[in-house]
């Protein structure tokens, strides 16, 4: 491998643009090389192709690639990227099922490249503070509000209420992955509700009961349909105090007292990713936790399915 991780970005979207691209210019480890999307413009004068068939057979010399198409359409891409011998980038949620993350993991070992099951929120700057507050403290109950209008964070996504697009759970999922972080006990689904427009297949609210291994309960609440402000909140009350994690795990708050706030959208998240991409392409290693996308099948088999009224953007 050269001196800097070669990249090619696929999948052109929103987050692509928002954040990939700044944080890989500013990350002195990787260097863009070519951007794939089926449609767009080339990026700063770079190579642009449809697909990653046509990026492998140009010759362009490639390292790794990072895959922010939506989940449906990731596996086959990143199995396609692996044969290649790149490493991969996986933005979140890693698949649309376990079982193909598991298969793309062990497709990585045997081919010797690495693959990071990347959970941006688990970089926002209070999660680490939190997580060690937590350690060592008894967890009485928690919990989880992540309500945001889906109009404003996600117009256009129609893979989103497609089967295997997760509907609230999209940015759900961010919330279980920094509260698999962060809580010091492994917990389950006991009970959720999932309510899906009877014109969508996917959930646009859900109502989730969790419990911990010591009986502890936490409590998740989802909902797309959030106008005015909006919540990315995870609260747990301890034997020792109360600990607020807001704005998506960038502000901690402890008995009410600012202990990190960098109330920024997504401050600090990518670039913290992608320095961990860098790190575990060059130690030989692949990182890949699917305890969040667990819990979200989890949601899904346990749960109660309602019919509710139609979504129309
Ligand atoms: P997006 O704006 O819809 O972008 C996804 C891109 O993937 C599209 O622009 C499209 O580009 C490409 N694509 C769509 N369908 C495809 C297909 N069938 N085959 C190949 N490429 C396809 O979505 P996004 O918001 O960037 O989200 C992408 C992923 O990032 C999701 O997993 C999401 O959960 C995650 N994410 C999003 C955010 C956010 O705030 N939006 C934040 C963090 C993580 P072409 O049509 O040009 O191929």
């Amino acid at each position: 491998m050269s001196a800097r991780i070669r990249l090619a970005l696929v999948g052109m979207g929103k987050i692509a643009h928002d954040q990939h691209l700044p944080a890989i210019a500013g990350n002195d480890d990787i260097e863009l090389v070519a951007t794939v999307s089926r449609h767009g413009e080339p990026v700063g004068g770079l190579p642009f192709f449809p697909n990653v068939e046509a990026l492998a057979a140009s010759g362009v010399a490639v390292d790794a690639v990072a895959l922010c198409t939506p989940p449906q359409v990731r596996r086959a891409i990143a199995q396609f990227a692996i044969e290649q011998g790149w490493h991969v980038f996986l933005e979140k949620p890693p698949g649309a099922t376990l079982a193909e993350v598991t298969a793309l993991r062990d497709a990585a070992t045997t081919r010797g490249v690495s693959l990071f099951a990347s959970w941006h929120s688990r970089y926002a700057d209070g999660v680490e503070p939190a997580r060690s507050w937590l350690s060592g403290r008894e967890v009485k109950r928690a919990t989880i509000t992540w309500r945001e209008d889906v109009r404003v964070w996600h117009p256009g996504q129609d893979w989103i209420w497609e089967p295997g697009g997760f509907g609230v759970f999209d940015p759900g999922i961010n919330a279980l992955s920094i509260a698999t972080r962060i809580l010091p006990r492994p917990f389950f689904v006991e009970t959720a509700e999932l309510d899906v427009p009877s014109n969508r297949a996917a959930p646009i609210a859900a109502r989730v009961a969790f419990r911990d291994t010591a009986g502890s309960a936490i409590a998740m609440d989802l909902d797309f349909r959030q106008e005015g402000p909006q919540h990315w909140d995870i609260e747990v009350e301890t034997d020792a105090g109360t600990l607020l994690l807001a704005k998506g795990g960038s502000v901690l708050t402890i008995d009410g007292k600012e202990a990190v706030a960098h109330d920024a959208e997504l401050h600090g998240e990518y670039p913290g990713l992608y320095r961990r991409f860098a790190e575990i392409v060059r130690a030989g290693e692949s990182d890949v936790d699917v305890a969040p996308l667990r819990l979200v099948a989890d949601a899904f088999l346990r749960g109660r399915h309602i019919a509710v009224e139609p979504f129309v953007e």
